[in-house]
């Protein structure tokens, strides 16, 4: 931000992240529309299935949010945007979570090792340490990227889920707990490509309930750009 840009911000407020109009009232990242925008979309959480939590869809405000998250060095938005969920206590994924057996543990989806070096962090390690202080539970950090992944915007759709199969392990553990759930967690619930990955990596005998919550929910057409963009490699320029 230059010097004109934050005079402009102490005079007429700064931009809100959900609709980019400027304002006094940031809270301190959304505008007063988008704030009640946000809180009515907290009320509408998709469940793809029995086992998957998404607790907001993809809409423009929540779409922007997200990208705050990922790509504007904004880790806080995490937790901002899970504080203002359907996971906050007496809501309906907090019900859900409630009748699983405990303790939750909480296992986000590695990220790409060259995309954590751009990042700084792990969006989904954000998004499960927010859920595990709101709902409570712990962050696991059970998975590891296995392989190279090749650029996914070159696949056709059944060789994005191939690609993307192998591509976790899980880290060997010394003792495994012999009782809670597992909670897969990731930014956004697509195709389920990335989930049902993670889920491979675990293997039959694997002694826990496993379920998945993400943040957002997206329509697997209108994902494929963001998925790509989350997974592009240095391939991509050979
Ligand atoms: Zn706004």
């Amino acid at each position: 931000m230059n010097w004109l840009e934050s005079i402009g911000g102490f005079v007429f407020g700064m931009e809100c992240l959900g609709c980019g109009v400027a304002s006094e009232s940031l809270d301190p990242w959304l505008c007063p529309a988008c704030r009640a925008e946000l809180e009515k979309m907290s009320k509408a959480p998709h469940f793809p299935n029995g086992d998957v939590f998404c607790l907001f869809p993809m809409r423009p405000l929540t779409r922007n949010l997200i990208h705050a998250l990922k790509y504007k060095s904004i880790p806080g938005m995490a937790t901002y945007l899970v504080k203002r969920s359907c996971a906050r206590a007496g809501e309906v994924v907090a019900q859900e979570l409630s009748l699983l057996p405990k303790p939750l543990y909480f296992v986000p989806v590695p990220l790409h090792p060259a995309r954590l070096r751009e990042r700084g962090y792990n969006q989904a390690e954000k998004i499960a340490g927010a859920l595990a202080s709101t709902c409570g539970g712990k962050v696991w950090r059970l998975f590891r990227r296995r392989t190279f992944v090749v650029s996914q915007t070159k696949l056709s759709k059944e060789g994005r889920e191939w690609n993307v199969a192998g591509a976790f392990e899980m880290v060997p553990q010394k003792k495994m707990p012999t009782c809670g759930t597992v909670l897969v967690v990731d930014d956004v619930f697509t195709t389920g490509a990335t989930t049902s990955s993670c889920l491979g990596a675990l293997g039959q005998d694997f002694p826990l309930p496993v379920k998945v919550c993400t943040l957002l929910y997206d329509e697997p057409a209108t994902a494929a750009a963001d998925f790509a963009a989350d997974n592009r490699t240095a391939w991509d320029s050979m």
